[in-house]
């Protein structure tokens, strides 16, 4: 299969909707991958920091307590090599220049798709 690269690395999937969190996991589970999850982006720093081997990181952008942008940062700080991928709803150049400014190394637009999302992640790892 095309994203068995993903099994076995650690993903945390950092999604405020449950909804759209469970959806996350659904997707993930069946690449194998280790899957950590938090609702906020301050919940997510203290993930990486208790698991400071974090392969990657699917950061929402709106978030509570702490935005993506800042939950971001601070991660980078604990873990520089981890790759971060942002989810945003929306293509707005403006979201997408901020996104990599921040220091992501990619972004996903929602809504997310299965093939779509295995896709993506997996070519982080080829790269
Ligand atoms: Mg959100």
């Amino acid at each position: 299969m095309e994203y068995e690269i993903l099994t076995g690395k650690k993903i945390l999937i950092v999604e405020d909707d449950l909804a759209s969190r469970l959806y996350l996991n659904k997707i993930l589970e069946k690449t194998g991958a280790i899957l950590f999850n938090s609702g906020d982006g301050k919940d997510a720093v203290e993930v990486v920091r208790r698991n400071p081997d974090m392969d990657l990181i699917l950061m929402d952008i709106q978030l509570p307590v702490m935005d993506g942008y800042a939950a971001a940062a601070e991660i980078k700080k604990l873990n520089n090599t981890t790759i971060l991928i942002a989810q945003t709803a929306y293509g707005m150049q403006e979201d997408m220049d901020k996104i990599i400014a921040g220091g992501f190394d990619g972004y996903i637009i929602k809504p997310i798709f299965s093939d779509q999302l295995t896709g993506k992640l997996s070519s982080f790892f080829k790269k």
